[in-house]
């Protein structure tokens, strides 16, 4: 065989010695060799790693002269030499072959991922998008939410939502933060609500000589997040040390662009003693509010519970349910789920006659209802229920109509953006009527009897 065949020769020779020598020996010592040349005299062999020069000689020699005799049918000098430029190709290599495993692993395991972020949260399982019932109610906050959960940051900053109780702003705020750990898990979202900010403030503070400490481990918590969740901020108010806190941590966080999202039960103006300059960061961004649902988002979000649930609710049901809780979805889903525990556990069938039994429909009919309250106070004025729910501004119309509102927020105790549905009115104008009729009840004898006698009338 001619020099020009030396690999093929050093193959043939590889072969005959990995039958021979144990598994590790070869692929460390043997395989990185390199076949330099031969002739009729001598094989040189050169080697990248200086250890190997003795070690094969010492004790692979006879293995290696002998595989090479068997190849070219003559005995030959085996010549092992260390090559320092070798060795420093072989370097290379490894060092290559390490940052790409390295960079690999990297890639298999992220430095996030979304179930670390959804441990570190606080966020609820229960509150996607996916099982958020979009209506008229909720369409402005249902796209903002999007719009912030698909950008966090850029658009709207920060999203202020706001509305009545139970009507889905604790579900829409996580459903954000839902989306972003999903589609972007190297963001961290932290949501809580006002309260445990409260308690973050005041614990941090109480604790006497470790306060600074404990003051920078509270700061490091909030202003290090990428997207933060404040659950009804109104509960800040009036409470210095948490505004001031809440307006440093606002500053750090959207001067470096990350997302904020609020939800209250009102707007920052309505909040009572909130500081101006809270007020005015939050009102930087976007304000939508919720309304609550028109009596197709009842069913439809009626009809999603029942899907989820095992249990056939009739339709009549569904409908019937949705009547009857009007303003406040908690309630509504808080009525489904006693219906279908009793369906679950009873096995009478589920009419309308047995589901006012079950959630004490007779007693709801006392309570009073907007339209009780508003057909009451049309009889007293000798005015139609058009008129008070109308635009009419006659003076006696007008008291008749913030009578109205005022009882309605006293008796119902339902939401302002509740009532304001109801009225049609924005929900500063209801807040303005309840708030002139309340003042005046003290001062205005004409009115405080007015308001006793309709009182009286709807109690009868
Ligand atoms: P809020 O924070 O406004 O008081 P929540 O977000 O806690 O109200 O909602 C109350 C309940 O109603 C939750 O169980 C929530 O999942 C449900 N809910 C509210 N709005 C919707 C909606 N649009 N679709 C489906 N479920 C809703
Ligand atoms: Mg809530």
């Amino acid at each position: 065989m001619s020099q020009e065949n030396i690999i093929e020769v050093w193959n043939a020779v590889l072969n005959i010695l990995e039958k021979q020598i144990s598994e590790s020996t070869f692929t460390t010592w043997i395989l990185p060799l390199e076949p330099q040349y031969f002739d009729d005299n001598c094989f040189v062999i050169h080697t990248g790693q200086a250890f190997a020069v003795n070690l094969l000689r010492g004790n692979h020699y006879n293995q290696i002269a002998s595989a090479v005799k068997t190849v070219l049918n003559k005995e030959l000098e085996i010549k092992i030499i260390f090559d320092e430029e070798l060795q420093k190709k072989i370097e290379k290599k490894s060092k290559a072959r390490a940052a790409a495993a390295q960079q690999q692993e990297q890639t298999a395991k992220p430095k996030y991922d979304s179930l670390t972020q959804m441990q570190s949260s606080n966020l609820n399982l229960k509150y996607k998008f996916e099982n958020f019932v979009v209506g008229s109610n909720n369409k402005l906050a249902y796209v903002a939410a999007q719009t912030v959960a698909q950008k966090p940051g850029e658009k709207y900053n920060p999203l202020y939502i706001y509305g009545g109780p139970g009507l889905g702003k604790t579900h829409i705020m996580q459903a954000i933060g839902h989306y972003i750990i999903k589609n972007t898990p190297e963001l961290k979202v932290l949501f809580i609500t006002a309260e445990e900010f409260v308690n973050d403030v005041v614990n941090a503070l109480a604790r006497g000589d470790e306060k600074t400490k404990n003051m920078n481990k509270f700061r490091k918590k909030y202003r290090e997040v990428d997207v933060l969740l404040i659950d009804d901020i109104q509960l800040i108010a009036g409470k210095t040390r948490t505004e001031e806190e809440v307006f440093n941590t606002f500053n750090t966080l959207h001067g470096a662009g990350k997302q904020i999202v609020l939800t209250s039960d009102r707007t920052p103006k309505e909040i009572p003693s909130l500081s101006d300059r809270l007020i005015s960061r939050f009102e930087w961004g976007l304000m939508a509010d919720i309304q609550p649902p028109d009596i197709e988002t009842r069913m439809a979000i009626l009809s999603n519970l029942a899907r989820d649930s095992n249990i056939e609710v009739p339709n009549n049901i569904i409908e019937f349910l949705a009547t009857v809780y009007e303003n406040n979805i908690r309630e509504l889903e808080g009525a489904f789920n006693r219906v279908t525990a009793y369906a679950s556990i009873n096995e009478t069938p589920l009419t309308v006659e047995n589901v006012k039994k079950i959630i004490n429909y007779e007693e709801k009919a006392n309570v009073f209802s907007f339209d009780g309250i508003v057909n009451e106070v049309a009889a007293y004025y000798n005015v139609s229920p058009k008129d008070i729910k109308g635009s009419g501004r006659s003076a006696k119309i007008a008291e008749a109509r913030q009578i109205a509102i005022y009882l309605c927020r006293e008796l119902t105790k339902q939401s302002l953006p509740a009532i304001g549905n109801f009225f049609d009115k924005k929900h500063t104008t209801i807040l303005y009527s309840y708030d002139k009729v309340k003042n005046e009840l003290n001062t205005n004898y004409s009115l405080s009897h007015s308001v006793e006698t309709i009182q009286k009338l709807l109690n009868k």
